[in-house]
């Protein structure tokens, strides 16, 4: 079950106003083919557009999230909408799926309001699954609206792409897509750019960084205290990542390592289970939580106006004299 209605993505607005005008005036075209550049939200456009058409009583924002047909796809029992998704490992859309949603979209609806079918990665047709929705998109029946979402428009059938009519979703409102980004990344502008002007592109970009950077940090830590190499070669070994980051991490492993003798939940991440293995023995809880002090303090510190290297190559080598027993 669906938890809440999707929000429109708030750099397509105008895209998004276009249309329910047209769907206001009884002028929508019966079936849309929703493109645009990599992670520009065409996925979220297609569904949010669906639950605004269904919605009896929507606004320029789109769907209600009050009204009784809100209410049936919020509980995934609206019977004017369905949806199809690829299924399987290689992501195609079988053609008994698209027969039985062809027989379903002739059938009338029987309110005033839209009846939509929703297939938002229509990449996964096949020549013969896109043939068979030719019938709905040449003998469309009243108030059908079939939506399309396709990151690759020309691999499409020509007989399908030429009955529908093409939206290119764009970036409206850089700003906002910022201010958006700015909640997964404190250089939005920049991520966003080199994601190539994607916003969701940019937030897969960031998760894909993390996970990287978590890696080179594990590796890090686990040299540290089983003494291979350096305090000066393991810090310079993530010298590319922020401080900050560094610094939250490691506190947060430390207070998972003071924990001696518990088990590590089984949610936190892989690498973080066998660093914790092969490194918590090293120090006992006390000195686990000083370090934690030591970490946050130089997080409080400003560390972050200097560089990555200065500030862990310090506590690097305070920590290697704690685990040799020297303090
Ligand atoms: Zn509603």
């Amino acid at each position: 079950m669906q938890q809440a209605l999707t929000p429109c993505p708030p750099w397509l607005y105008a895209d998004a106003q276009r249309l329910l005008n047209a769907a206001d005036q009884k002028r929508l075209h019966h079936a849309l083919l929703i493109t645009g550049i990599d992670g520009i939200g065409k996925q979220v456009f297609c569904a949010w557009l669906a639950e605004a058409l269904l919605c009896s009583n929507r606004t320029l924002k789109g769907a209600c999230g009050e009204c009784p047909a809100c209410r049936q796809v919020l509980a995934d029992a609206h019977p004017d909408f369905r949806k199809i998704e690829p299924e399987g490992a290689n992501g195609g859309i079988k053609i008994d799926s698209v027969r039985s949603l062809v027989d379903w979209l002739q059938l009338t609806s029987g309110q005033d309001s839209y009846r939509v079918a929703l297939m938002s990665s229509a990449n996964g047709l096949n020549r013969h699954s896109a043939n068979s929705l030719l019938k709905t998109l040449e003998e469309p029946a009243d108030n059908a609206v079939l939506i399309l979402g396709a990151a690759r428009i020309g691999a499409l059938p020509a007989t399908v792409r030429s009955r529908c009519q093409k939206i290119t979703l764009r970036m409206g409102d850089q700003e906002a897509a910022v201010n958006w980004l700015a909640q997964y990344s404190s250089e939005p502008l920049q991520v966003l750019m080199a994601a190539g002007g994607g916003p969701y592109a940019a937030v897969r970009s960031l998760n894909e960084a993390e996970v990287e950077a978590r890696k080179l940090l594990a590796q890090a830590w686990t040299d540290l205290f089983l003494h291979k190499g350096s305090v000066g070669r393991i810090a310079d070994s993530i010298a590319k990542l922020e401080s900050g980051f560094c610094l939250a991490m490691f506190a947060k492993w430390c207070v998972l390592a003071a924990k001696q003798g518990h088990h590590v939940p089984v949610e936190h991440h892989e690498t973080v289970i066998q660093l914790l293995k092969d490194t918590q023995n090293r120090l006992n809880s006390e000195q686990w939580f000083s370090l934690y002090d030591r970490l946050l303090q130089l997080h409080r510190s400003d560390s972050a106006s200097f560089k990555t290297q200065t500030v862990l190559e310090g506590f690097f080598a305070d920590t290697r004299l704690i685990i040799n027993g020297k303090t």
